[in-house]
């Protein structure tokens, strides 16, 4: 169970979340939708403390962190949160002179101390569940878009995170690539992966999410399934924000 309660965020003067409430349970996908710059990514950040939140508080299983002004986070506390998340970014962020399959070594080796042996045997399992087994030995430079995509997944999976994070993840691949990306990430919702996603993909957060939160401003306007955010929108800003984008 994941629990969010009065979350805030500023960037100098910049109120950027200004009070969010959320709860999600394990094995579901929360899928955050709104506007360019209402702050969807900042609260996915906080999620894994990239941002740090000024004050409200985060549950994430047995972990609970209190955020007030000024007050350090304990190390501890960050280590423990990053060890239960798995994030995929925009821009796949994978080390350059690294094979896909060092690139999904690595963080098992370094942060889990798992064996070589072993790390390159759940990297190559993560690497042919995302369809690319034959591309181990590329490096990112050789592969396409999609396909790095799909190897910072499998790096995300690899240090098996109790929920994974990913920030509009097929924004930077050419249309034709975003399918496969997508598909992956539905096959992982069907196996029961807790998973928090940003997309401007309308259609694919219908498909894939159990409950959608619509955010504006820092705030959340609609929060529900799919059903009643996309379809049923309660405030007008919501369906104005609908009406724009399909
Ligand atoms: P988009 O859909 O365009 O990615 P978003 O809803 O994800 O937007 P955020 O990226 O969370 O929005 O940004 C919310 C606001 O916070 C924006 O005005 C942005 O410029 C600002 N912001 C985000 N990160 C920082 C930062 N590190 N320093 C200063 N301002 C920031």
């Amino acid at each position: 169970m994941i629990e969010i309660l009065n979350l805030h965020k500023s960037f100098g003067e910049l109120q950027v979340l200004k009070g969010i409430d959320l709860e999600m349970e394990h094995g579901k996908v929360l899928v955050i939708i709104g506007p360019s710059g209402s702050g969807k990514t900042t609260l996915l950040r906080c999620f894994n403390l990239l941002e740090v939140p000024d004050k409200g508080s985060l549950s994430l299983s047995d972990i609970k962190i209190n955020f007030t002004d000024n007050k350090k986070i304990p190390q501890k506390s960050i280590l423990a949160l990053r060890q239960k998340t798995g994030m995929v970014f925009q821009s796949y962020n994978l080390f350059p002179h690294m094979t896909a399959l060092g690139n999904v070594m690595e963080g098992q080796v370094t942060v889990q101390k798992r064996s070589k042996d072993e790390a390159r045997e759940r990297a190559l399992q993560l690497l042919t569940k995302v369809g690319l087994a034959d591309k181990a030995d590329a490096y990112p430079h050789q592969l396409s878009g999609g396909q790095q995509q799909r190897v910072a997944i499998a790096r995300a999976m690899a240090v098996d995170p109790e929920v994974l994070l990913f920030d509009e993840p097929t924004s930077a691949l050419d249309p034709e690539l975003v399918g496969e990306v997508l598909k992956v990430i539905k096959q992982l919702a069907a196996e029961g992966m807790t998973m928090v996603i940003v997309t401007h993909e309308m259609k694919f957060a219908a498909d894939v999410a159990d409950r959608i939160i619509l955010m504006d401003g820092g705030h959340i306007l609609e929060q529900g399934t799919p059903q009643e955010v996309l379809e049923h929108p309660q405030h007008p800003r919501a369906l104005q924000f609908l009406n724009r984008i399909s």
